[in-house]
């Protein structure tokens, strides 16, 4: 016994321990067969003016059509976002995909406004990330003012922070567009509004959702609108239901909202249909 607590001890995992690891792995190799298979794929989600009631945009967001499970959200593959390789692997092919469809639209005279994706801190860890998003949508013949990136506080935390500011230059120094997400859950400080190129803030959908109801979120909602649009950013309220949460977005100032108030996020498809639909609805 007194030899096994010595330098030659061997970690032993618990079968606890052992069962989250092979889960990692398994669910790992089904990402990278969804991927080949071509299961991974964005859906939109449109971003409304709430001055003029136009779409501005979309919002890429992936969904997996899981041959067992039906139609996946992210929650239920988190790991593709997470681990470090699969990340650069799934955002590559994500992206490729979004760059099509904005090529396809433009060529049908489709207006579908900027189409903002989401990059998480560990595809920040790969130095290469900005480089190879302009080549990609370089490579589809897609302008990058098409495009928006959209990151969480958290990316500013750790050692990917140093990457983080450097791949923010060269997207806003391309025209990219910079929001940042989920404002107000993560790590909240006011210098990164101030340090990076920021352009777009979005409020959490756990504070719009009870802006009707509580007014601490109702005040913390209105004190966004304000710090957004007095830094000259448009402020996005994520989330958005009912039609009590626009009209309080709207006379607080908040210049776009997206939620499935206006609509839940949609196949590539049945964008230009939503697009027309909606248009003649405004007229
Ligand atoms: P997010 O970027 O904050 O996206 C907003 C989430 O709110 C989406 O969840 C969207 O479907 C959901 N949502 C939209 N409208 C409503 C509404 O009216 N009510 C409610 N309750 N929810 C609404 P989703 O699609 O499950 O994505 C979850 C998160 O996964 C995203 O949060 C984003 O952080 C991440 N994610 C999604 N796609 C990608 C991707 O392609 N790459 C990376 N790195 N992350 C992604
Ligand atoms: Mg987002
Ligand atoms: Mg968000
Ligand atoms: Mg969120």
């Amino acid at each position: 016994a007194a030899k096994a607590m010595g330098r030659n001890r061997t970690v032993v995992y618990s079968p606890d321990m052992r069962e989250k690891v092979e889960q990692r792995a398994s669910i790992t190799r089904d990402i990278r067969e969804a991927l080949r298979q071509g299961q991974i794929v964005p859906f939109y989600q449109p971003k409304i003016d709430l001055q003029t009631g136009k779409v501005v945009g979309f919002e890429a967001l992936a969904r997996w059509h899981h041959l067992d499970q039906g139609l996946l959200t992210p929650a239920a593959f988190q790991t593709a976002f997470e681990e470090p390789e699969l990340s650069i692997a799934v955002g590559e092919q994500i992206l490729k995909q979004v760059a099509a469809d904005i090529r396809k639209w433009l060529d049908e005279g489709i207006d579908c406004g900027t189409i903002a994706v989401n990059l998480s801190p560990a595809q920040f860890n790969w130095i290469g990330l900005a480089k190879r998003f302009l080549e990609i949508i370089q490579a589809a013949g897609v302008p990058p003012e098409r495009l928006a990136v959209e990151i969480t506080e958290t990316v500013f935390l750790g050692s990917t922070a140093s990457h983080v500011v450097t791949a923010l230059k060269e997207f806003h120094d391309n025209g990219i567009r910079i929001a940042l997400d989920d404002f107000g859950t993560g790590y909240a400080s006011l210098v990164h509004l101030k340090q990076f190129p920021i352009d777009d803030i979005k409020i959490d959908q756990s504070f719009v959702k009870d802006v009707e109801s509580d007014a601490d979120s109702a005040a913390i909602v209105l004190a966004v609108i304000e710090l957004g649009t007095s830094l000259g950013m448009e402020v996005i309220a994520e989330g958005v239901e009912t039609i009590g949460q626009v009209d309080f977005l709207r006379r607080g100032g908040c210049t776009q909202a997206q939620g499935n108030f206006y609509a839940a996020p949609m196949s590539s498809c049945q964008v230009a249909h939503f697009l027309n639909r909606r248009e003649a609805e405004c007229a």
